[in-house]
């Protein structure tokens, strides 16, 4: 059994658990973070990509509106090498009506969300390819974020000022001693080996899933609602920069170039439970027609992923337990000691991966409160180390960097421009890493041919480079393809099909990939 001392826990790995534990770290106290898997696999690593210029909430929170056109400026300046300044569109296409644009720059300026009205023109000038029929257009500082750089980002940070980084380490207990919860429990999944760390205060910051860690510390009723919502990302940038349906918040009003893809989201359906997020065909061919009303022809590119995230909604009691639509999208923090009469113990629901340093500054705001000290949250003015020369990064950044380096390191990615320099690196830091951990940081996967190639090369790379046995690296490429075959499935229509029977050929065909010998573990 593995013990620790520090004074916070911090349990969730998400943006929210990041950018805590950064703030905890950063005021002076011994903190460890924990998440049952890497960070950013939650609704973190599920999510739409828009950093919010708060434009969408103007109309239906102005509140939330605010504060994501204040931490949308933050972010930019801590963490500009996670974000994309692709600035943003909300555009009335053929099929709105009016009145909602009508009110929408005034909203907009009372609630401080920076927004421009441009004519068709200018809009169609900057978005070739958007419907020629939009009645108005309105530009905003909408961006696109990378949310697994933004919380490696912080975590490393935190680690910086000593924080515990604890991945794959899920919670299984609380001890509460006079009413005070004094120690945390978990197993450390990859060793299997219990681990109990002794603690003054926990920070629950476990999103879909804090009502299942405030019932171990005894707190009732924290009911957190997953608010389901698929997305699907499209083989090209399809636009330059986020496009919006300037309507009341609805279903697949939001394009989102990401990266060498675009995103088509969301719906919005009260799931039961946060581990079980279905892709349903119908949701799927909904967000298509829905991207068809923003870009003609849209159904013509190629749909390569679909995934679905739940966000933590919490449970207001004036909402139905179904409209998932109004559950507020701000921030709930929980104070359990006046809430249940467990001490030591703060849960926070809801809010945006957008305002995620704020809701943190928040939290730990309060529970400096409950510990009498007053230390300064410094994480709004101090740069994250390697973001100092304040550049947001462009889509060409790869392809750039690649220029220094042509001929002395290899391409393993070429749709995503990954080289075999940045992959032994990180498997040199991160020994215990799966593939699906590497894609997470280097993308390795995710451009429009889905690991048809990448995979392999990364499996040889593996093992030349001695980082695992050649049973491991096997059974590594196996559960990494079965992963990308979740969001594919759902999606495999039309030139997908070719795409999906090529990268079948190559893992059959030529690699026979399902008859390689098993490692012990994944016989087992
Ligand atoms: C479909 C969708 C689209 C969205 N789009 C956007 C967007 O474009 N822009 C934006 O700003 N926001 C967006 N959001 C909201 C945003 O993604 C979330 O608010 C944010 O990611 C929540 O982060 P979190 O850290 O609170 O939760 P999570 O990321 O879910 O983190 C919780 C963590 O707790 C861990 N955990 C759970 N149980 C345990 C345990 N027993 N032990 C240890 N760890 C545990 C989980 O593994 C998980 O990593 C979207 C949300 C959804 C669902």
């Amino acid at each position: 059994m593995k013990k620790l001392s520090v004074d916070v826990v911090v349990i969730g790995g998400g943006a929210t658990g990041a950018g805590v534990v950064r703030d905890v770290a950063m005021r002076g106290y011994s903190v460890a973070i924990l998440d049952k898997a890497d960070l950013g696999q939650g609704t973190t690593g599920r999510y739409h990509g828009l950093l919010h210029s708060g434009g969408r909430y103007v109309v239906s929170d102005p509140h939330s509106a605010t504060e994501c056109a204040e931490e949308n400026e933050v972010v930019r300046r801590i963490q500009a090498h996670a974000v994309e300044d692709t600035g943003g569109l909300f555009v009335v296409t053929p099929d709105d009506d009016l009145d909602y644009s009508n009110g929408f720059a005034a909203a907009a300026a009372a609630a401080q969300v920076p927004c421009e009205e441009l004519t068709i023109r200018e809009a169609l000038r900057r978005e070739p390819r958007l419907n020629p029929g939009i009645k108005r257009a309105f530009a905003v500082r909408d961006a696109s974020v990378d949310g697994w750089q933004l919380v490696w980002g912080a975590a490393n940070d935190a680690k910086r000022h000593g924080a515990h980084i604890l991945t794959y380490h899920r919670v299984t207990g609380m001890e509460v001693v006079d009413g005070s919860v004094r120690q945390v429990t978990a197993i450390d999944e990859k060793r299997g080996e219990e681990v109990q760390i002794d603690c003054n205060f926990v920070l629950n910051c476990a999103g879909p899933w804090a009502g299942q860690i405030a019932g171990m510390a005894g707190c009732e009723e924290v009911e957190v609602v997953p608010g389901r919502g698929i997305m699907i990302a499209m083989n090209h940038r399809l636009v330059n920069s986020v496009v919006n349906r300037c309507i009341y918040p609805a279903d697949g009003d939001i394009l989102v170039p990401v990266h060498t893809v675009s995103i088509i989201g969301t719906t919005d359906v009260k799931a039961t439970d946060p581990d079980q997020l279905a892709i349903p065909r119908d949701e799927v061919q909904q967000m298509l027609d829905a991207g068809e009303a923003l870009v003609p022809g849209f159904r013509e590119a190629r749909a390569v992923h679909a995934w679905s995230g739940a966000r933590p909604l919490f449970k207001d009691p004036k909402v139905s337990a179904s409209d998932t639509r109004h559950m507020t999208r701000g921030m709930k923090i929980l104070e359990h000691d006046t809430r249940d009469g467990v001490n030591g113990i703060l849960s926070i629901i809801g809010g945006k991966l957008t305002t995620y340093r704020l809701m943190a500054e928040h939290m730990v705001d309060i529970m400096e409160e409950k510990l009498g000290n007053q230390n300064e949250c410094k994480t709004a003015e101090e740069i994250i180390p390697g973001n100092e020369d304040r550049k947001t990064y462009a889509v060409t950044h790869r392809l750039e960097e690649r220029e220094h380096d042509r001929f002395e390191d290899q391409i393993i990615c070429e749709c995503e421009l990954m080289s075999r320099g940045m992959i032994t690196q990180l498997m040199t830091e991160q020994p215990t890493a799966s593939f699906d951990d590497l894609r997470r940081q280097l993308r390795l996967g995710m451009g429009p041919c889905q690991g048809g190639f990448c995979s392999m090369r990364a499996t040889g790379i593996a093992v030349e480079e001695q980082m695992v046995d050649v049973e491991r690296s096997t059974e590594l490429m196996r559960l990494f393809l079965k992963n990308r075959w979740i969001g594919l499935w759902p999606i495999l229509n039309g030139d997908q099909v070719r795409q999906t029977a090529l990268d079948n050929w190559i893992f059959h065909g030529t690699f026979d990939i399902e008859h390689l010998p098993q490692s012990e573990e994944e016989a087992l």
